[in-house]
């Protein structure tokens, strides 16, 4: 059985559980309220519907292709909507190249300015939870999140960072990432990252 809603932003397929029609149809409306708002954050123009399929197979939450979330609704908690923006950010990024923390920071980001939006697991930074043993790598998602957010703060008075690293990192060719941090804070992600460390843990 084939079980579908077509939403404005994207296509939903839930035939892999189609008891979860109501969950289904709950996750579609949000999407499509949540979709543009990513698009607006990220000054990104809307390109394509995504394609959101529940998928039995699929382990927690993840982007796979360009325009595809698909998910196992087994492994995410029935409360935690937010997940979404978080994976629609990639999608609607869909970059070419960006290190590992530069994207997830980038998606926390806009999901905490959307809506966290997962009452059973609340979002909490706490300085304590970097690791200063291993730099930008091996972080937990609010880590870099917070970096992110600390980068945004000091470039404010230039633009909007999230908009402007976007759309540098969506040039053909892209804009090589370390190149923008320097022209935008005069040093690699690197030495940034050792002054957000130490001003954090002061
Ligand atoms: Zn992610």
């Amino acid at each position: 059985m084939s079980c579908v809603i077509e939403g404005k932003y994207c296509h939903l397929d839930y035939s892999d559980f189609p008891e979860l029609q109501n969950r289904a149809g709950q996750l579609q409306e949000y999407f499509d309220i949540k979709y543009p708002a990513i698009l607006r954050l990220v000054g990104l123009p809307f390109r394509q519907r995504v394609n959101i399929c529940m998928d039995k197979t699929a382990c927690g939450a993840a982007k796979v292709g360009d325009n595809d979330i698909r998910f196992n609704p087994r492994c995410i908690h029935v409360e935690d909507k937010g997940f979404l923006i978080h994976e629609g950010t990639h999608v609607a990024q869909n970059f070419q190249k960006c290190s590992e923390w530069l994207m997830q920071a980038m998606a926390e980001h806009v999901r905490l300015e959307l809506g966290w939006d997962n009452p059973k697991c609340p979002y909490q930074f706490q300085p304590q939870m970097i690791d200063c043993s291993s730099g930008l790598t091996g972080q937990n998602f609010r880590v870099w999140a917070d970096f992110f957010k600390w980068l945004t703060e000091r470039y404010a008075n230039k633009g909007d960072l999230l908009v402007d690293f976007t759309a540098a990192l969506k040039k053909d060719p892209p804009d090589n990432e370390e190149g923008f941090l320097t022209e935008a804070f005069g040093k690699p992600s690197c030495q940034l990252w050792m002054e957000y460390v130490g001003l954090r843990l002061q």
